[in-house]
């Protein structure tokens, strides 16, 4: 008889305080014990994972799974995928959907859907559109609503009015609610749309939605978390403004943000570069905006890294400019853009250091700020979620290894060092880089 289920033998677990060498010991689901170097344990399976890093399976806290409705664009089969092959095994997925989620019985319904076909975990943000705050009622304590200040092709609820925004900072503070924003500001775009034309080139992006839509919603939120003191975390910050601003409330008030993968990666000259593909909704900005966003990442200011995983079609994308959609494909590239950008951000943190780094924004900080108790690090009683990392090996992003259903990446031809081997969850193999192959497809969700 074996002592445990699993045992990962011989690598460091990383945790956001630091690195450790021990065995890692799996029974049921949950780790069961961190094992010193020499106490031996059996397990019906043993995973030689020397010279690697164990991290805990990584939190994408914002995907749009595009599921009901969207399924074109992405599905739950795919997005998973992507997701377990970039070491994410906890996915929250926003709202805006056809039809929106915006009441448990539409949770409920997306379950059944998704039941069966998820190789991570996960949980629901609720979605909410203007006048109607009285919904938020119906929530549970610690639900998470979005909110979108700003609209595009895919999110059409838009809350603009200040007394709208009121009365769902003063719901969700009674109900023990979070509260995420797309924070740009759509009556700032309404007035430059007035005298500025439409894109017509990639370079047109940025001057079309600048930074004063994102810097004047954030400026909007920081006055009414101090108001009403309702938890407030800030989707997507794009700018140095932005971080600037939201590091300094924190100081005062519950209010967070998260950096996406792809604003700590590309700047607007890979936008001149790759056209209609890098239109983001914030767009990508310059490279002073990600240098700040990466030493935000670096300190600790940000929260969260998110992927924004928003897939649309190669067709899609390649529309003409007016009509070609913001969104890109990200879980799958997540951890590799946040352990390039610490990289990035301090050349001469060694290996651990940079991935305790990623840690904290991709699964304790996540973990805590959305209440996963069973989730985010690496810890005896905790779901046996685990990633092993091969910090040497190098690799570069091409179609073919892209899980996401729209079967393109904007990464296509990046380099990155530092490769998932392995992910599981719940103590099961769901991700193996060798031969790409998947597991089960029986991930849970979770509230
Ligand atoms: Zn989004």
């Amino acid at each position: 008889m074996s002592e445990y289920d699993l045992v990962l033998h011989g690598g460091t677990v990383i945790g956001a305080g630091g690195a450790r060498r021990c065995d890692v010991a799996v029974a049921e689901g949950r780790i069961a014990a961190l094992l010193d170097p020499g106490r031996r344990a059996t397990g019906a399976r043993t995973v030689d994972v020397a010279g690697g890093f164990v991290l805990p399976g990584l939190i994408d806290s914002h995907v749009h799974f595009r599921q009901p409705g969207l399924d074109w664009k992405e599905d739950w089969s795919h997005g998973s995928r992507a997701a377990v092959a970039g070491g994410v095994t906890t996915v929250l997925d926003m709202p805006n959907t056809r039809p929106p989620l915006r009441t448990p019985a539409d949770a409920d319904a997306k379950q059944r859907l998704i039941d069966g076909r998820s190789l991570v975990d996960y949980a629901f943000h609720t979605g909410v559109g203007p006048g109607e705050s009285h919904r938020l009622r119906a929530l549970p304590a610690g639900a998470s609503v979005k909110v979108f200040l700003s609209g595009h092709h895919t999110a059409p609820d838009v809350v603009r009015r200040d007394e709208d925004l009121a009365d769902l900072f003063a719901v969700a503070k009674e109900r023990d609610l979070t509260l995420m924003f797309h924070a740009e500001d759509e009556d700032v775009f309404d007035l430059l749309d007035t005298w500025r034309p439409d894109p017509v080139s990639a370079a047109d992006y940025e001057p079309h939605r600048p930074r004063t839509g994102a810097i004047v919603a954030v400026w909007r939120l920081i006055r009414l978390c101090e108001r009403f003191g309702t938890r407030t975390h800030i989707l997507h910050a794009s700018t140095k403004e932005e971080a600037d601003l939201l590091a300094a409330a924190g100081q005062r008030m519950p209010i967070s943000f998260e950096v996406t993968g792809h604003h700590l990666t590309f700047t607007d000259a890979d936008t001149a570069k790759a056209g209609t593909r890098l239109r983001l909704r914030p767009a990508i900005r310059d490279a002073a905006d990600r240098e700040r966003l990466r030493a935000a990442v670096l300190t600790g200011q940000a929260a969260t890294v998110g992927s924004d995983h928003a897939p649309h079609t190669a067709e899609e994308k390649d529309r003409p400019i007016p009509d070609a959609p913001p969104g890109l494909p990200g879980t799958q590239e997540l951890l590799a853009a946040t352990v390039a950008a610490v990289q990035a951000a301090a050349p001469d943190l060694g290996d651990a250091a940079v991935l305790a780094c990623a840690v904290r924004v991709l699964a304790e900080t996540p973990a805590r700020l959305f209440r996963l108790s069973t989730k985010g690090a690496v810890e005896p009683g905790r779901d046996a979620d685990l990633v092993v990392f091969d910090p040497e090996r190098e690799w570069t992003v091409d179609a073919d290894s892209v899980g996401a259903k729209c079967g393109w990446s904007a990464y296509e031809g990046r380099r990155f060092r530092g490769a998932v081997e392995h992910t599981f969850r719940a103590g099961n193999l769901v991700y193996s880089r060798e031969g790409a192959r998947f597991g089960t497809p029986d991930g849970r969700r979770l509230r």
